[in-house]
């Protein structure tokens, strides 16, 4: 990697942007022969995927993404053989999730044994995720496509539709009769920021679930950087190069390559190019609106975290907000743009399996609350007092802690402003237009121009779509190759 002071202008393809997306574009671009800049603002690649100091010397916290379910799902990364390059470490127990009332519900990757421990709704959850099981390759494919377009495995897909319409509508409650499987499901629907029940928080909320019991949720020895180094090592390996320090916020900035793709927000692509795209894609973009927030604290501390459920300590995500109806009300008041008093809470605490992030017996956290867009509530009480009901002493071992309201999460990457993780809300609405209705929503009107980040289909998660499905179109288009293999072996 290479600081500002280096000029770009002779390569053949500028990425700008090296998040998950940014990368995986300019590697697929890379290994077909072409000549690839990625241009980024910050001063480290990797985007939403990356660990830097940011508490106590020794302390190492992934800025954004932590777990990665994505990484063992996604076809690029598959391609890639992301499992080869690095350490995903697999947790027996998926995530947590524990009631006021002290009950506790478990996704053990195992689904009988989550199942089990349902009580009487474990048949009913068995029944509703074991046929997704069955078919994870089908679901995870009509997952992360476009939604224009027809399913490549359709009876997956039929049964996936199935599931996301009961749990996205008042049916929802239907099968269940006790409150620990409801809450579990709703947990990992939160995932998306948003109202409950509705489809894309159900549709988000069990291809997460699936994945759960299916190939797990991952962290990677290191934390999220070492996908991202994954990567970069990876495009270097093949002549690309990535310039750091260098925001893009004109079109001058770019004028001397003649093919670009943009691991940007939308608002970024109109700023660049403004009147040079077509007044209709101009207002498109417009009217896709950004998502609500997360206010996020990162903490240091000297031991693990004393759950007072001990299953919940070998688990690196842990879903904190009460009972389904719980979630649902906090989530509304954020739809209504208020802070909840007693917010959806999503805790990563990745040295359960990964000690390397800390100094010997100590450990890192990180927890984010979900709140309005661009609200600078600092949540670091809300999120300790928490933690602390199913947890008590956790205040004893925080060293330090560092919050980053929603309305400075722009400092990780340009494409949360806001808080807007997400970097365009997810709703039915914006997941079919992601960001514009087509069947190749990475293609914009200007020819050579490609948007290729979570703002395009299939949306948001450290899962390279986006930029693999750019990187291959402009390939086709511009150059008339084919997509090239990603293999270990064939590098
Ligand atoms: C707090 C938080 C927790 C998350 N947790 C998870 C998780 O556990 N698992 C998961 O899968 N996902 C998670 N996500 C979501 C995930 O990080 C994103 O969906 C993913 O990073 C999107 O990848 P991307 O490449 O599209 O964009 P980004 O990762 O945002 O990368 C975009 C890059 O482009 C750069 N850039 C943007 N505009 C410009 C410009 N004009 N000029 C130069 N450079 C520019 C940015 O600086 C950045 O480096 C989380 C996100 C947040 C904020």
């Amino acid at each position: 990697m290479t600081d500002s002071s280096s000029s770009g202008g002779t390569a053949d393809v500028a990425v700008v942007g090296a998040g998950p997306n940014g990368l995986a574009a300019a590697v697929t671009l890379a290994r077909a022969g072409l000549r690839v800049d990625v241009l980024e603002r910050n001063a480290y690649a990797g985007g939403g995927a990356s660990t830097q100091p940011l508490t106590e010397p020794g302390f190492v916290h992934d800025l954004a993404s932590a777990v990665h379910p994505m990484a063992l799902a996604s076809p690029f990364f598959r391609a890639f053989e992301l499992d080869r390059r690095i350490d995903l470490l697999v947790p027996e127990i998926s995530f947590g999730h524990p009631l006021p009332d002290g009950r506790v519900g478990l996704a053990w990757h195992d689904l009988d044994r989550t199942a089990d421990g349902l009580g009487r709704d474990g048949a009913a959850y068995r029944r509703l995720l074991a046929p997704l099981v069955e078919h994870l390759d089908a679901v995870n494919d009509f997952t992360t496509q476009s939604l224009i377009g027809v399913p490549r495995k359709p009876w997956g897909a039929f049964l996936f539709g199935l599931r996301a319409l009961e749990q996205g509508t008042p049916a929802w409650n239907l099968r269940f009769q006790d409150e620990v499987a409801p809450a579990l499901l709703t947990g990992a629907g939160a995932h998306v920021i948003g109202r409950h029940p509705r489809l894309s928080m159900a549709g988000g909320g069990l291809a997460l679930t699936v994945n759960a019991h299916g190939r797990g949720w991952p962290v990677p020895r290191g934390g999220s950087q070492a996908i991202s180094n994954a990567l970069v090592a990876d495009l270097e390996a093949h002549g690309g190069r990535v310039l750091l320090g260098r925001e893009v916020t004109s079109y001058d900035d770019i004028a001397d390559y003649r093919t670009v793709l943009l691991d940007t927000s939308t608002k970024a692509l109109l700023d660049i190019y403004g009147t040079r795209l077509p007044h209709r894609y101009r207002v498109a973009l417009q009217q896709f609106r950004p998502g609500n927030a997360a206010s996020k604290v990162d903490f240091a501390l000297s031991g693990p975290v004393p759950w007072a459920d001990p299953d919940l300590a070998r688990t690196p995500t842990v879903h904190l907000g009460g009972t389904r109806a719980q979630i649902a009300a906090a989530e509304r008041d954020v739809a209504h743009g208020r802070v909840p008093h007693d917010p959806y809470i999503l805790v990563t605490q990745p040295s359960v399996l990964d000690p390397s992030r800390a100094p010997e017996g100590q450990a890192v956290l990180w927890a984010y609350a979900h709140v309005p867009y661009n609200s600078a509530a600092d949540m670091t009480e809300t999120i300790t007092a928490a933690v602390e009901r199913h947890a008590p002493g956790f205040r004893d071992v925080v060293i330090s802690s560092t919050a980053t309201p929603a309305s400075e999460l722009g400092r990780f990457s340009a494409n949360f402003e806001g808080g807007d993780f997400a970097n365009g809300a997810v709703n039915m609405l914006q997941m079919v237009r992601r960001p514009v209705l087509s069947p190749s929503p990475w293609r914009t009107p200007l020819e050579g121009v490609y948007l290729a980040s979570s703002a395009a289909a299939p949306g948001p998660s450290v899962h390279g779509l986006a930029g693999w499905y750019a990187a291959r179109l402009a390939l086709r288009e511009r150059f008339g190759l084919d997509a090239p293999d990603l293999s270990v072996a064939a590098g």
